[in-house]
């Protein structure tokens, strides 16, 4: 078991070094490609959503904690911004509060189809929390490493 924290402001370039953080974090598990390429795209998505959403722009902090057992990944990105009114709304595909801003509203659904498990916690004005587990090695076979 291993654990980490990280606590970063919301602007753009901190997409990159949430999504880089933790694939180095995680490569002691010895991801395949594709598996780091998928929990990469899945905290981008969810960081994006913090600083796009959550924060509209404005600055404050973004919590990223990820814990590792042997073959699997928990991770949790915490804002503190504006909430959402309606969780389940907010995942169906192609709903999208920025349409005007060219966003497809694919973000919970790429979240949900790349990790193997995924929630998500908001309250209104308070933030949003979303939680995602993703285990490693499920079809190791001699092509998938
Ligand atoms: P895309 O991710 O495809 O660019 P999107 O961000 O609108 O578009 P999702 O990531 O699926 O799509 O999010 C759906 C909606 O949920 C958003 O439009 C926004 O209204 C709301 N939302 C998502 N994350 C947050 C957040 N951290 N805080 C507040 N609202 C959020
Ligand atoms: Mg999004």
């Amino acid at each position: 078991m291993n654990e980490m924290e990280l606590k970063f402001l919301s602007r753009s370039e901190n997409e990159i070094f949430a999504r880089n953080a933790v694939a180095a974090f995680i490569l002691p598990l010895n991801p395949s490609l594709a598996e780091l390429s998928d929990v990469k795209t899945a905290v981008s998505e969810a960081v994006t959503n913090a600083i796009v959403h959550g924060y509209g722009g404005k600055e404050g902090w973004i919590t990223l904690r990820c814990r590792t057992e042997k073959h699997s990944l928990h991770i949790e990105i915490s804002d503190s911004g504006k909430g959402i009114d309606d969780i389940e709304r907010a995942q169906q595909p192609f709903y999208t509060t920025a349409s005007e801003e060219e966003r497809s509203g694919m973000g919970f659904t790429i979240m949900q189809t790349f990790m193997n498990k995924f929630s998500l916690q908001s309250d209104r004005g308070a933030g949003t929390t979303v939680i995602m587990e993703k285990d490693f090695g499920a079809k190791a076979g001699i092509n998938a490493r």
